[in-house]
């Protein structure tokens, strides 16, 4: 599906440090190192509620490491999907006496609308699950063939599961025991339970047809896949057997990238199947996570109706650490706007203080696992300064302009 407009990005003089990242797998900060192109595979959303601030935080993280990669040179494949059939998708349509179809095109719609607006860069290829139906039913086919997958004993319905013993490795990304695998796979969409299985984490590959239910023609017969495999394919067949980041929000640490991982190792032999596993934590409101279960959601395209500007709502983000389970509050939404208003009025002026030490500590502070905190303040810093005694440097001001477009996607 096509993806959403792209926006300039100021090309700003110098070079920073290589960027280091949280990584889920190993539980250290460390350096990401990709060749001249950088691959990144970000799961992209179930689009029944976009796009809350959830979702916001997450994609506005990893539009960082975009942007610090591209200022270090890389060129930068971005993939991400949509998950337009899944069961969440199927319930809400159902709930709502809507078309399965029509709701998955208008939220993605509404996505699309919300990224641009909060200056995103978009995915080289943004890939729906139905028109990757020919290509999953295919990994999933040499999954089977290959061994590391099986169809459970069940007359009526003979579902296709992974094994999860094939890869010796099942557990290394989300590092979590297997009472927590199992509780979270039960949480999180799995059928620990399902009758059949040779192993309680086995995750769904393919879903054969049920009445009433959408479902494609393919070699495994009529049916739908499972989540964890539809990443594992569009990741596989548009970035290579090794990607340097799979990213998405924490609650995907297990069961789905672990899945995913598992996919693609066993069938391709290659492992880890990504450099990094980054995970950006989850925006609560009023003490409690904000999730769709608990119909707590803020979302984008409702602030923005209200007349807010998507800058703040990105300043107000990225005013926390993206790995920090963090509150979103009118207060932080407030003090992003006045942030942004000081940063305008420095920026408008003649003259100001020279720029050049402040773009070295954002591009320090974004390298050391895109720390936003440190990096704003130092652009309060340098307002603050600039609003005091002006200074003298008439390029100052367009070159901090430039740097926050560039490096942090806000645009004064
Ligand atoms: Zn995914």
């Amino acid at each position: 599906m096509h993806s959403w407009a792209s926006v300039d990005v100021p090309r700003i003089g110098g070079s920073g440090p290589s960027l280091r990242l949280h990584d889920s797998a190993t539980g250290r900060i460390r350096p990401t190192a990709p060749g001249p192109e950088a691959t990144m595979y970000v799961c992209g959303i179930t689009p029944y509620d976009a796009t809350h601030l959830g979702h916001a935080a997450t994609y506005l993280a990893f539009d960082l490491v975009n942007r610090v990669w591209r200022d270090l040179g890389h060129d930068v494949h971005y993939v991400q999907n949509v998950t337009d059939i899944d069961d969440p998708l199927l319930e809400r349509a159902e709930r709502d006496q809507d078309d399965w179809v029509v709701l998955g095109m208008r939220e993605t719609a509404l996505f699309r609308e919300d990224m641009e607006a909060l200056r995103v860069l978009p995915p080289r290829h943004f890939i729906g699950a139905v028109e990757a139906m020919g290509e999953i039913a295919e990994l999933v086919g040499k999954l089977l063939a290959g061994g590391s997958a099986y169809r459970v004993d069940d007359d009526e319905y003979p579902d296709v599961y992974f094994d999860t013993t094939v890869t010796g490795r099942f557990g290394y990304e989300s590092n979590y025991d297997e009472a927590t695998m199992i509780a979270l796979s039960r949480e999180r969409g799995g059928d620990p339970d399902r009758p059949g299985k040779r192993h309680a984490l086995d995750p769904l590959l393919w879903r054969m047809a049920r009445p009433g239910e959408p479902s494609w023609e393919s070699d495994l017969g009529a049916g739908r896949p499972g989540w964890h495999v539809e990443c594992a394919a569009i990741a596989l067949n548009r970035l290579g057997n090794q990607i340097d980041l799979n990213g998405g929000g924490s609650d995907l640490i297990f069961p789905h990238h672990e899945c995913g991982a598992a996919h693609a190792e066993a069938h391709t032999g290659v492992a880890p199947f990504a450099r990094h596993y980054a995970h950006s934590g989850m925006i609560g409101l009023d003490g409690e996570k904000m999730s769709k279960s608990r119909g707590n959601l803020v979302f984008v395209s409702k602030l923005r109706s209200q007349g807010v500007d998507p800058n703040a709502i990105r300043v107000a983000l990225l005013a926390g650490h993206y790995r920090t389970d963090r509150p979103w509050t009118a207060e932080l939404l407030e003090q992003a706007q006045e942030r942004l208003a000081r940063w305008r009025e420095a920026t408008s002026l003649a003259t100001a203080p020279a720029a050049d030490d402040l773009v070295l500590r954002l591009r320090t502070h974004l390298a050391d696992d895109l720390d936003t905190p440190a990096a704003l303040a130092a652009v309060d810093a340098w307002a603050a300064e600039a609003l005091e005694r002006r200074g003298t440097d008439a390029a100052a001001p367009a070159l901090v302009r430039n740097a926050l477009d560039a490096l942090l996607g806000v645009a004064l």
